[in-house]
Order: structure tokens, then sequence, then C-alpha cells
């Protein structure tokens, strides 16, 4: 028997220590990323679920035919709860999470676009409301499509069906419609949409990432928006949002078992074993499989409906909350248990709440809410940047907590005007040795030094922070106050920003250079 380096309960101790830092996971003081259901017994249930199959290797689920009986179990519940009860003909996959699935709905789509069409030069498009959620702009760049993004209404958030049917041709491979979207959960026109692309033969995909297993069980009654609409081809919905399972599920169903095979990758053209995957992975877990199969098998379909509705009610009290401060105002008229928030442009100046510092003065009060940029559309519409709220079950046994906070952080940011972009993006260009000049030279071609250097004087990485940002930690914690990053985000040239991001998430996770550890 060999003996360990360190002893384990240390090893955990340092582990619940390095816990103790993260944003609160449980306790619905953080609402976007963690979906908590309030109930600590499915939790243990999920975890020992996920246990029990720790050594599996989801990958062949012949050897491990656990992972078969178990992916049917979900794949059945899904497709009943999402539209698809007694139809044979839709089919699924359990994937790793929302993006996953969202990917293998564009491959899937392209490869059959490929194959009725073989030997078209062209570049298979998709065309998506500006809405969808960002895993398409992933899966266009990975699979080498073009994305068409479509305006939406500016007011409402939502997408019209003309709209999208103007952007059809025969080079669509695919039409992505939200249900709902994430950044104002605007449930876009699904059977109107499914009316234009299914006589055309166009693939539909509906993406209910976030949405679908809470609008299943929603309380009011809503459009048609799953695969209960016959033109609807493919649908996503996770697992590990209001599935409550751990991190790593979610479930991708197809219309027509001829169109799923599209998804799957085999080749026996190695000297290895023949491989067959239906998704991105090889090797993969079992365990949020086995997680999310024991929590569909513990609360059933009377849970869920119990679950959802704690969480409708929490959304709706919000939503009335929200309502009722002045310089405040939902946005469009939202769908699930989620919702954003912008400025209310019709109040006078003095009146008005800039939703950032909002979800600033909230953060100061240990309250997370998500900041969402604003966005310019091709028709040259603007979409107003906003906060976002995610609604769980546990959120409604805080909301009179959190009710009295986001009416005392607007009361206490109330005037105060959005941060000026361009005037901090000028303020810290002169700061910069270079000047405005070494700025506007910056490029998507900037090396790791340079992007790592240009963070440091915005003082978003360990060194001098820059005055007018904000101090963040040395080990790239967030800093306290993130109006100004995200006015930073919205003023930067869009290539900038995102070559900056990616220095700031490499460096983060970098093991400390051997000068810090002295
Ligand atoms: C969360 C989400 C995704 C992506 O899912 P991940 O699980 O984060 O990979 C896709 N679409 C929508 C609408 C989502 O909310």
């Amino acid at each position: 028997m060999t003996d360990f380096r360190r002893e384990a309960s240390e090893i955990l101790a340092e582990l619940e220590a390095m816990r103790a830092v993260d944003a609160p996971t449980h306790g619905g003081r953080v609402l976007s990323y963690v979906y908590d259901s309030g109930l600590d017994e499915l939790d243990e249930l999920a975890a020992d679920a996920a246990r029990l199959v720790q050594p599996v290797n989801g990958l062949d689920p012949t050897t491990f035919t656990s992972v078969a009986a178990m992916e049917a179990g979900v794949v059945g519940f899904a497709r009943r709860v999402l539209g698809g009860a007694g139809d044979d003909d839709i089919v699924g996959s359990v994937t790793s999470g929302g993006t996953e699935s969202c990917l293998l709905a564009v491959k899937s789509a392209r490869d059959l676009w490929r194959s009725v069409r073989a030997g078209s030069p062209r570049v298979p498009r998709i065309v998506a409301p500006v809405t969808v959620h960002a895993a398409f702009h992933k899966a266009a760049e990975y699979f080498g499509l073009e994305l068409d993004l479509v305006p939406v209404d500016p007011v409402t958030g939502v997408v019209s069906a003309a709209a999208i049917e103007e952007r059809l041709g025969d080079d669509v491979a695919l039409v992505v419609v939200s249900a709902p979207s994430y950044p104002f959960a605007a449930l876009d026109p699904v059977a109107d949409v499914a009316a234009i692309t299914g006589p055309r033969g166009i693939a539909l995909h509906v993406d209910a990432c976030i949405g679908g297993f809470a609008l299943a069980f929603w309380p009011d009654e809503l459009p048609a928006w799953n695969l209960s609409v016959p033109g609807v081809t493919s649908l996503s919905a996770d697992l590990h949002k209001y599935g409550y399972a751990p991190k790593g599920v979610s479930v991708l169903l197809t219309r027509g078992r001829d169109r799923q095979r599209f998804q799957y990758f085999a080749t026996t053209a190695w000297p290895g074993y023949p491989v067959v995957n239906p998704t991105l992975t090889g090797s993969k877990p079992a365990g949020p499989l086995a997680a999310a199969w024991a929590i569909v098998e513990a609360l059933g379909e009377d849970g869920f409906t119990e679950l959802t509705a704690r969480a409708a009610r929490a959304t709706a009290a919000l939503r009335e909350v929200v309502e009722g401060i002045a310089g405040l105002r939902v946005v469009g008229a939202p769908t699930g248990p989620l919702f954003a928030v912008a400025t209310d442009e019709s109040a006078p100046a003095e009146l008005r709440v800039d939703p950032h510092h909002w979800a600033d003065a909230a953060r100061a009060a240990g309250w997370h809410l998500q900041l969402q940029p604003g966005l310019t559309q091709a028709d040259g519409t603007r979409l107003p940047h906003t906060t976002h709220l995610t609604v769980t079950p546990v959120t409604e046994d805080v909301v009179g907590e959190l009710s009295e906070a986001l009416v005392a952080a607007a009361d206490a940011v109330r005037g105060e005007p959005a941060v000026d972009g361009q005037a901090l993006v000028a303020g810290l260009a002169e700061a910069l040795p270079g000047g405005a000049d070494a700025l506007a030279a910056a490029s998507v071609d900037l090396d790791s030094e340079s992007a790592a250097g240009l963070l440091r004087a915005f003082g978003l990485l360990g060194g001098a922070p820059a005055a007018g940002a904000t101090a963040a930690g040395a080990d790239g914690a967030l800093p306290d106050r993130l109006a100004p990053v995200l006015a930073l985000v919205g003023a930067l040239p869009p290539q900038l920003t995102e070559r900056l991001l990616v220095e700031l998430l490499a460096r983060v996770v970098e093991p400390p250079s051997a000068s810090e550890l002295g």
C-alpha cells in the first residue's frame, strides 16, 4: 500500500478553503450560472449516482451498458416532455452541455445539407436572430458555416418570422430560434418560423437550452415552441440548467433517424479500436448522465412541475418589484424564469437607473446579477445594455430579501449616468506608455505580452491599476465594479476586446511564475 504524499483530509481541507472563496452556488445569491432546486436531498442523490459510475467510460455503451440504459431513460423523458410524446421518430443524445448540443445540431444540419448538394462550392449559412446563443457563433466558426444574424425588435427582443423569411435561400443549412433567448428571455415565434422553413425543407433548430425543462412545466399557457411543431427538426435542452443536474449534461433531440445519423463520427481507418462517437468527445464521464437520470427518476413530471412553479412565482414577484422601481424597466415580454432589466428611458434623467451600476450596487450587498453589454444590430437599431436575472426554485426562499436589495441598489445609484466607455478608453489610452497611438495600433495580432500589458494598464490583471478602471486582485479575481469593465467591452473594437478576454482567461489559469514563487 503506497502512502499518499499528503493526508487526504489535508488535501480536502485545502480544496474546501478554495471553494469558500467561490461565488456561492447555493442559496439563490447568484442569479446566473447556477440552478439551485433548493432540495439538498436531490443534490445528495445526484452526487451518489455520479459516484456510483465514477470509473465508467461513457465512450462505449455496449461495454458499459448502464450508460445505454440511463441515456435511453433520459432521452425518453426529454422526448415525452418536450413535445415528442409517443413519436418514435424523435431520437436523441445526451451531451456534455448546451454548447455541445448546439454544435452538434449545426454539424448534423451542415452534413445533411452537403449530402444533398454534393460538390456545391458554397459555404452553407445559418440564419438566426441576433439574440441566438454565442454557441452558434462558435459552431459557425468551428464547422465553417456563415452565421447570418437577423435583427430583433429592439423593444421586445423578439425576431419576426418575416425577417427570417427574407434571408432564406438554397444555401441555408439551418435556421435557429430560441425558446427562450438567453439575453432577454424572448420566446421566438417557433410555429410561424416552422411554417416557413418546413415547406422549403430547411432544418429548424429550437435552442431551448436554458428554458426547455422549465417551459415544459410552465404554469401558464404558452404558444407552441417545442417538437410538437412539425417543422422543428431538432431541439436542445440542458439538464444542468432547469434539470438541476451538476454541470456536464444536456440533451439534443432530433426528428428522424436519418437526420440524426449525420451527428455521428465513425472510422475504422486506424489500427486501434473502431471509433463511433455520437458527440464531440471520445472517452467521457458517465457521472453527469447518472446524476441527471437519478434526478429525473426522483422528481418525475410532478416534481418538475412543483419546482417550476416555485421558480415561476419567484420570477413574477421579482418582475413586479423591478417594474415598480423608478428608472428601471423589464425588457420586452420575457417567457420563463429569467428576464433582463434596462434603464427606463422614459423617466427623467435624474430618476433613471443604469442597470450596470445597479448590478454593482447589488453585488456589493452580496447579490450577483449578470451584466450584459448593449449591441448595435445590422439595421442600425440599438439593443440596450442590460442586467440579467436567472431565477431558480430556491429564489422563492429569498425573494423578500432580494427584493429589498434590488430596491436599495437602485436607490443607491439613481441618477448616476452610465459609464462613458469612450471617455474611459480615451483616459486609459493616455495613461499607456505609447499614449492613444499605442491603443490604436493594438490589433488582433497583439502578442501575449502586449495583451497582458494592456490588461495591466486597465487594472484587470495583477500589476498597477490605472485610473478610471478598477483594482483587480493580483490573482485575476473580478474587480469590485463591473460597470466600467462592461463599458470598456462596449467601447473597444470587438476584436481587440476578444483578444484581451482570451489573454485574461488564459493568464488566470497559468501556474505561478518562478519569480512570483520567489
Ligand atoms: C446556456 C445556453 C447555451 C449553452 O449552454 P452551455 O451549457 O453553457 O454550454 C445555449 N443556448 C442557450 C439559450 C443557453 O442559455
